[in-house]
């Protein structure tokens, strides 16, 4: 489906909320990501829109009356839970009539009475705790960047690294949605059996702790079970995307996941930034789905759509940094371990997610479904440590001198991602952070 471009995506518009105006902020009035808030020492979670370094509070603007058209009702009154999930059950059209409503009422040339009801409901976002954006009853992970799976792939298997399914079937298994936290929760490194070599297998805590810069996606409306998503009709049902942390214990997936996949070495945790960035404000920033190399065959015809071809991909760039505790300590800024683009992945997120419905799968809202670990051609463009360091073969060196085979405890991943193209307004993720502690006692 075309990108459709509206007076949101104005490049002049500019925000009565001045720090939404700043050059590089993440959230200006372009953006207008939503997400579940609770005030500090507040008991409620309530639903809220980033406005630079604010939060609109979407249960206060509908108290104002300011959403008088229907369809700006029907998404408000969808908004008065501590969750996501109602909103994005509802689909596109009260989504996009909100955000215009939004955009007009935040909007510097906003009638002053728009201006003075909306700005008793504006919070700082220094003020609250940010929790997770929707209750996920499934969590999807998928393996869609070729360039990961190639440089993994030669690390296990030097001669053969791409599977024959991998240009047919977009890869993916089931992630575990009860282990999903919001960033800034800590992450205990994970106990597991290990095996080295032909020594007797052994449980303790893994010593191949990594992350995996990811991008995700939420389900909006679903379908029923029994139904596919046919692949022209599969951005619908897209709601937004969060940055994701897949955290991996390596040595507890290598001896573990064959022949089911991986269990274990995943399901311990995986982090999400609290900012769901809607499909239209991504609109400025599709283009063209990755170009196959000569002699790849085509996408099936049930993942072949030629709308999808044209615009199904999405110029957005990722980014993973490391704190390390000396780092923190010597007052260094994290260092940036990788940057990638989602564009370079070899499935857009309609093929992914046409292809998880095609057997009658019924996706729900508020599902998860993420990319799996964003790479590029180039060896700075590379989102995990296993690839970077091959496996722990070439450890990398950190601003103190340290060096990092894979995490040691106290260190902090910070996961980032922003859109920008000449003519658009700059738009961002804002970030999703982890700290790593030590193990418990086993
Ligand atoms: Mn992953």
């Amino acid at each position: 489906m075309k990108p459709v471009l509206d007076q949101t995506h104005d490049s002049k518009a500019q925000s009565w909320v001045e720090s939404a105006n700043l050059a590089g902020a993440d959230f200006p009035i372009q953006n207008l990501p939503f997400g579940v808030f609770r005030r500090h020492a507040a008991a409620e979670a309530k639903v809220g829109v980033a406005i630079g370094d604010r939060i609109l509070d979407l249960d206060g603007m509908q108290n104002e009356g300011l959403l008088a058209e229907q369809s700006e009702r029907l998404a408000a009154n969808a908004c008065a839970f501590d969750s996501l999930n109602q909103l994005m059950a509802l689909g596109a059209g009260p989504r996009r009539a909100l955000r215009r409503r939004i955009h007009a009422a935040l909007h510097r040339d906003a009638p002053a009475s728009d201006r003075q009801s909306a700005s008793r409901h504006l919070v700082a976002q220094a003020d609250v705790d940010m929790l997770l954006p929707a209750v996920v009853r499934d969590y999807t992970d998928f393996y869609a960047s070729i360039f990961h799976a190639t440089n993994v792939g030669k690390l296990f298997r030097p001669d053969n690294p791409l599977l024959p399914n991998y240009k047919y079937i977009p890869i993916g298994y089931h992630g575990r949605a009860s282990s999903l936290v919001v960033t800034g929760t800590p992450i205990r490194r994970p106990c597991g059996q290990t095996r080295e070599g032909d020594a007797d297998p052994k449980f303790g805590p893994t010593t191949a702790l990594d992350y995996e810069l990811e991008l995700g996606f939420f389900v909006g409306a679903g379908n029923h079970l029994g139904e596919p998503i046919p692949i022209g009709a599969a951005e619908e049902h897209i709601f937004g995307v969060c940055l994701v942390n897949d955290w991996s214990a390596r040595d507890i997936q290598a001896w573990e996941y064959q022949p089911l996949g991986p269990f274990l070495g995943k399901s311990f945790a995986t982090s999400l930034s609290p900012w769901v960035v809607t499909i239209e404000a991504l609109a400025p920033f599709r283009t063209s789905a990755f170009a196959r190399a000569q002699g790849d065959p085509a996408p099936l015809p049930y993942l072949f759509d030629q709308s999808d071809q044209e615009h199904g991909g999405l110029d957005l760039w990722l980014e993973v940094s490391l704190l390390s505790p000396r780092m923190r300590e010597a007052g260094i800024d994290p260092v940036v371990l990788g940057r990638s683009n989602f564009r370079d992945l070899y499935w857009t997120m309609a093929q992914m997610l046409a292809h998880h419905a095609s057997n009658g799968c019924n996706l729900r809202a508020g599902d998860l479904l993420a990319s799996g670990t964003v790479s590029g051609a180039d060896k700075t463009a590379r989102g995990c440590l296993l690839e970077l360091t091959s496996r722990g073969k070439d450890p990398v060196t950190l601003p103190t001198g340290e060096q990092r085979k894979f995490l040691h405890d106290g260190d902090e991943i910070i996961l980032q991602g922003f859109c920008e193209r000449d003519g658009f307004r700059r738009i961002g993720l804002g970030s999703c952070r982890g700290t790593i502690l030590p193990a418990s006692a086993t």
